[in-house]
């Protein structure tokens, strides 16, 4: 994963979460939807390092383990 200058910015959010859907139809051969990704609307995902992983979705979020 790319290291990132935290907090990031809205246009930031925006980027990640675009390429992390990429990165994951990439990888995996199926599509993940903006909801499937945990945080995406998490208040902590301008902080939070984890929030744009690609295992943060269907309801896993590292930051809680
Ligand atoms: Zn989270």
């Amino acid at each position: 994963m790319i290291s990132r200058e935290i907090p990031l910015t809205d246009t930031q959010c925006e980027a990640y979460l675009q390429s992390l859907l990429t990165d994951y139809e990439h990888d995996y051969g199926s599509k993940l939807k903006p909801s499937d990704i945990t945080c995406s609307d998490c208040s902590e995902r301008k902080a939070c390092p984890f929030a744009y992983d690609m295992y943060n979705t269907h309801g896993d979020c590292l930051a809680s383990k």
